[in-house]
């Protein structure tokens, strides 16, 4: 058994004190008891270190906010600078405005921006801009899409009523007929249609829009005065600057950003048309950390460096780089790896299974690793990369995947 004996000994205490110990998509309840590290102790660069000391080659990224690097040593100073100035104060900071300016500037049919914490404070404060807007009640979302946690939009039924769901709908990805047939039955009904930029599931291929799919709900919403919503909070920023819809050449009303933008620091963003202006100023929007300005420095500095550095394209080559050495370890050892998603944001999974037994087992061999490395390989969400990451990380988790393939023969099936 891999010894995760003080993450096992943390999970025993939390156990007690926090529901669930974990809650929440990291809760070792999706994934092999027992099979990766539940707590960590520090992270550097594209290394991560878990309680009892192994080191990880890491390809979550915190889940996705991570996206030049732990601990990036540039937006540690802004970050750091600005602490010192004054984080959380009675008013906002320059850095408020000049982060919603830089924005602005990069999004293409975007005139205005507002800042939250996390992802769902916007896909949340979105959808009732959109119904603020059109007066209109319903909701259409993508079925097992991500959002948040918020009734609308909820994973699990907890603590929901009936009437949270009463005005959502949802249509399938890439499901057309899906989604006119909801248009046509809720018809003069529809406030908003919530979409990601591509589907990615947990336990489940990431899938890319098909053809004219998102041109068709664009030009739906368009046609019948509904508002557009991009729920970019994943894949922002890793995919193109300007927003995840310039790769699928759409424009959404409303973009929600988070994850990436401030490289871990806690801050979110929406930003929207100029037509949506007056009614984003009528709902409500505040909280008691929403101006913290460390994290608007950090996003700034971060912002800077990720056009500085062109990381989209350097993301896109290593995602490539690993994609092609899993795909070929899958050939060479007879156990082709389905590899989805943009290679930034990749997904993968054995191509002959799709209840992800081998698969948690491949993932947990490679979490174990080899002389005192490991690799972070997650089991059933898609993965991250960052621009720190080097060609040589790439080799050496190829390496410890090769091995993987290895003792994973060496079972008992
Ligand atoms: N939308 C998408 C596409 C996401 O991936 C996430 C987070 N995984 C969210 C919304 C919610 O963001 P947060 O957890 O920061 O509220």
């Amino acid at each position: 058994a891999p010894p995760f004996g003080k993450s096992m000994e943390l999970f025993r205490r939390a156990a007690e004190v926090i529901p669930c110990g974990i809650y929440g998509h990291q809760s070792p309840a999706a994934a092999l008891p027992g099979a990766s590290p539940y707590y960590a102790e520090r992270a550097s660069g594209s290394r991560y270190w878990d309680v009892d000391g192994r080191e990880y080659i890491d390809f979550m990224c915190g889940y996705g906010p991570i996206v030049l690097g732990y601990g990036h040593p540039e937006v540690e100073e802004a970050a750091a600078r600005q602490r010192k100035d004054g984080d959380t104060m009675n008013h906002p900071s320059a850095r408020m405005v000049e982060l919603a300016e830089r924005l602005v500037d990069m999004v293409d049919f975007s005139a205005w921006c507002v800042f939250g914490k996390n992802g769902g404070d916007m896909t949340s404060w979105a959808i009732r801009v959109a119904r603020e807007q059109t007066r209109k009640k319903k909701i259409l979302r993508v079925a097992g899409a991500y959002h948040g946690i918020d009734p609308w939009c909820s994973h699990t039924p907890g603590g929901l009523i009936e009437e949270d769901r009463s005005q959502i709908h949802t249509f399938k990805w890439n499901d057309l007929e899906s989604f006119n047939q909801l248009i046509r039955r809720h018809v003069g009904k529809v406030a908003g249609v919530v979409v990601t930029p591509f589907h990615h599931p947990s336990f489940g291929d990431c899938e890319m829009p098909d053809n004219d799919f998102l041109q068709v709900i664009e030009r739906t919403c368009h046609d019948e005065g509904i508002v557009l919503i991009l729920d970019d909070i994943r894949a922002g920023f890793r995919l193109h600057l300007g927003g995840s819809h310039r790769v699928f050449g759409i424009k959404p009303d409303i973009i929600c950003f988070s994850k990436a933008l401030g490289n871990g620091y806690p801050i979110s963003a929406a930003l929207g048309s100029k037509e949506l202006r007056v009614p984003a100023s009528r709902v409500f929007l505040t909280g008691s950390f929403w101006n913290s300005a460390a994290p608007m420095a950090a996003s700034l500095k971060t912002l800077e460096i990720l056009e500085r550095d062109d990381v989209p394209a350097k993301l896109n080559a290593l995602g490539l780089r690993l994609k092609d050495g899993l795909v070929a370890l899958g050939e060479k050892y007879g156990r082709p790896i389905v590899a989805s998603g943009p290679p930034a944001t990749p997904f993968y999974r054995f191509a002959d299974e799709t209840n992800f037994r081998d698969w948690q087992q491949f993932c947990a061999i490679a979490m174990e690793g080899r002389n005192g490395l490991a690799a972070f390989f997650h089991p059933h969400h898609n993965w991250f990369l960052s621009a720190t990451h080097s060609e040589k990380d790439i080799d050496q988790a190829l390496e410890i995947a090769d091995q993987a393939f290895v003792t994973m023969n060496e079972l008992p099936r």
